[in-house]
Formats: C-alpha cells, sequence, structure tokens
C-alpha cells in the first residue's frame, strides 16, 4: 500500500556503516534503519549469535517460560533502574502497554475512573491509535478521527504550561495517571530535554502519585552515549520503554517498569510474538557487543566530534545553516527555514552516496550505527557539504 513516500532507491546490501542499491551505487549510513541497525550492517558476530539461536529454537510461546527472554529481562535490569520488563515487537507496541498499565494505575493508585495521560506536542509515540493519539501532532491525526479518549497535551521543556494543564485536570480531582514523555524528541526535531524541566516534572509527579513513563525507543539502547535518555536528565522514570536499537535490526520492543508498578496480573496483556527467543537472542548480542566493543565511549566521543564537524559546516553556510543539536549519535541539524527544506537536502545527500532522514521540514537527523569511526564522520559530512553546494551553488 502507499502508506511510504519512499526515496528511488533499493538496496541490497550492507557491511558496517556502508550500504549498496541494486545498481552498485555505494552509500554512508546515516541513518541505520532509522537508529535500527546499532552494531552496523551484516555484523558478523549479531549474524553468527542467530544463526546458533534458529539451530536452537526460533519461536515457542509464552506459554511457556523462555529463557532468552528471562536472560535479556536480567540484562536490561542490571544496566537500568527497572526490575521488570513485558517483551513484544516495536516501539509503537511498548508505548500501547505503557499506556495499559497508566491506566490501570490511575484506576488502581488514584481510584480515577476516566484516567487521563499527558503528553508533550512534537512527541512522536507511534502509528497504531493509542499511540498516535499520544503523538503530540496534529498532522499524524488527520483522517483517523476520532481519536483515542483520555490524552492532553502540554508543551515540551515548558514548566508552566504543564503546571497549568495538570492544574486543570485536577480541578476537580484526581484525572491525571500518567506522563508519557521522551527524554530527547527525536521525529519532533531531535530536542533534547531540559534538566530542570525534568527534575521539576519527577517531583510533582511524585507529589500527585502520577506515573512517569519515558519514551525510550529511540535515545534508549547506548544512542545518547549512556545506556538511557534518562541518565543524562538527573531523573529516573517509574516505567519506560524501548525498542529501535536493541535488536539490532530484528524486531523487538519492551515495556521496562519498577516493581512497585508492575500492576499487570496473569492474562491482562499478552503478544504472540513478543519475547520469542530469536530476538532476545539479538537483544543480548546487541548488549553483549555495546559492552565488549566499549561502544558507549564511543558514541561520546563520535558524538562530539560529529557536533563539531556541524559545528564548523554551520560557519561555512551561515545563511542556510542555523544549529545542530542532540546528544551522543542522536544529532540535528537545523535549517534557517528558507527555501531550502530538510527533505531538499536528504534527497541531494543521495546523490553524494549518503543517507540521512529528516526530523520535521526544518531538521536533517544524524542516526548512524554505533560502531561509526572518526574517518567515516569525515567522509559523512563532507558528502553532505557537496550536497548543500548542489542546493545552493
Ligand atoms: C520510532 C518511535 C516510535 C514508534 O516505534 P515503531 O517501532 O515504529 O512502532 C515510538 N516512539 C519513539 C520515540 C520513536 O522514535
Amino acid at each position: 500500500m502507499d502508506t511510504y513516500g519512499r526515496y528511488p532507491l533499493e538496496l541490497v546490501r550492507g557491511q558496517g556503516v556502508w550500504v549498496w542499491d541494486s545498481n552498485g551505487n555505494k552509500y554512508l549510513d546515516g541513518v541505520a534503519g532509522i537508529a535500527v541497525c546499532t552494531l552496523g550492517h551484516s555484523d558478523p558476530v549479531l549474524r553468527q549469535a542467530l544463526v546458533e539461536q534458529l539451530d536452537k529454537l526460533q519461536h515457542v510461546s509464552n506459554l511457556y517460560r523462555i529463557p532468552e527472554q528471562e536472560q535479556l529481562a536480567a540484562a536490561l535490569r542490571d544496566r537500568s533502574c527497572a526490575d521488570r520488563f513485558f517483551f513484544c515487537n516495536s516501539g509503537a507496541e511498548a508505548n500501547e502497554a505503557a499506556i495499559k498499565l497508566a491506566r490501570k494505575h490511575g484506576h488502581r493508585v488514584r481510584g480515577i475512573a476516566e484516567p487521563l495521560i499527558l503528553t508533550a506536542e512534537a512527541s512522536f509515540h507511534g502509528r497504531t491509535l493509542a499511540a498516535v493519539t499520544a503523538t503530540g501532532q496534529p498532522r499524524y491525526h488527520a483522517g483517523f478521527e476520532p481519536m483515542v479518549q483520555g490524552f492532553r497535551y502540554f508543551k515540551y521543556n515548558d514548566i508552566a504550561s504543564f503546571e497549568s494543564l495538570l492544574a486543570a485536570c485536577e480541578a476537580e480531582g484526581p484525572r491525571v495517571a500518567a506522563v508519557l514523555i521522551e527524554p530527547l524528541q527525536g521525529e519532533g526535531g531531535v530536542n533534547p530535554g531540559d534538566p530542570a524541566f525534568f527534575q521539576r516534572l519527577r517531583q510533582l509527579c511524585n507529589a500527585h502519585n502520577i506515573l512517569l513513563i519515558f519514551d525510550e525507543v529511540q535515545i534508549g539502547v547506548g544512542r545518547s552515549g549512556r545506556w538511557w535518555g534518562y541518565e543524562s536528565l538527573g531523573v529516573e522514570p517509574d516505567a519506560f520503554t524501548m525498542a529501535k536499537g536493541l535488536g539490532g535490526g530484528i524486531p523487538i520492543g519492551a515495556l521496562a517498569v519498577k516493581t512497585p508498578f508492575d500492576h499487570f496480573q496473569p492474562g491482562e496483556h499478552a503478544s504472540t510474538f513478543g519475547g520469542n527467543p530469536l530476538s532476545c537472542r539479538a537483544g543480548l548480542t546487541v548488549i553483549a557487543e555495546i559492552e565488549r566493543r566499549g561502544l558507549l565511549a564511543n558514541v561520546q566521543q563520535r558524538g562530539a566530534e560529529l557536533s563539531s564537524l556541524l559545528g564548523a559546516l554551520i560557519e561555512r553556510h551561515p545563511t542556510l545553516l542555523e544549529s545542530s543539536r542532540g546528544w551522543g549519535l542522536l544529532q540535528g541539524l537545523v535549517l534557517h527555514g528558507g527555501t531550502v527544506t530538510a527533505p531538499d537536502v536528504v534527497k541531494a545527500a543521495i546523490a553524494e552516496g549518503l543517507l540521512l532522514v529528516p526530523a520535521g521540514p526544518r531538521v536533517v537527523r544524524f542516526v548512524p550505527p554505533l560502531v561509526i569511526e572518526s574517518d567515516d564522520l569525515q567522509d559523512m559530512v563532507q558528502r553532505l557539504e557537496r550536497a548543500l553546494g548542489r542546493l545552493v551553488p
């Protein structure tokens, strides 16, 4: 179906940070499946682990205990603030689980008959009906009304906006079950969270027994240079979701919860494919390889390098480029918003053998594999500069 506006490019092969199209052209991959291919393409260690798992057991139902799933939960528990995990297959599905958990929290802990969930403007939480309702961008709602009940929106990083929404919702008693928010807004324009805002948000949620849930689907699993985005904010969520980077390209998502907020009873939530041995083996391998190869340090160093390369590029093209922002290897290059748009830059970059992805009309997003090296970053920015030359001769 015509659900995607696709570039006329057929990718058939990948190796590390490079991909090839069906005409034999080679591209430096700054997209990585949109923050998915953590270890790059055709990683030999991930391949070997998956082959071995396929030889043993690929899929069994959650009717039975699954050791790979229990091992992945333990690995995530050892590296995060959460202790309980529900596994699914995508980011939207992880957020759906979070939304159901939030509503149970509202009923059980706050005694609310019709609980509300507060989310941010310019957020992105996925395309299923409740996740897209949580997404605070009207353009994603258009045509799919009526939206799911029980969502209200505040301005990201704006504590006055949050406080006035909370006060309005709670004017006649408890109404708010949870806040669902990205530590850094990816899709909505690469907007990093403000630690002061998040610390105040944490205090308010504590004071009202409101569940604070982070959507770590894009920034989580090492992309910020730390395991989780919340580590850059000085606060811990009560629950968080992850997906994109966790399987290194094998579909997997998860809802992570601190024990006191694990409100699910057996039979209340489920997934046929979620937590199967193959996808959990992928998650376990990605986590092990991030540590064995020192990729968190690599993300910190390469992220700083990319940021300074973009800074120099902005100085050379001040009329076109405004600024850059982001954490680790999730960086956004902000255009001034003249006639040249982010999609124009992405198209011109393809002609220079470079893959990038817009985050809205004015921001070009860089989410390369976490294994990227310094030379690749230099190459990337040189290709980008040649692409800019195509747009503004
Ligand atoms: C991509 C994304 C999602 C949706 O994930 P899918 O796997 O496409 O359903 C949700 N939240 C955030 C922050 C994302 O970046």
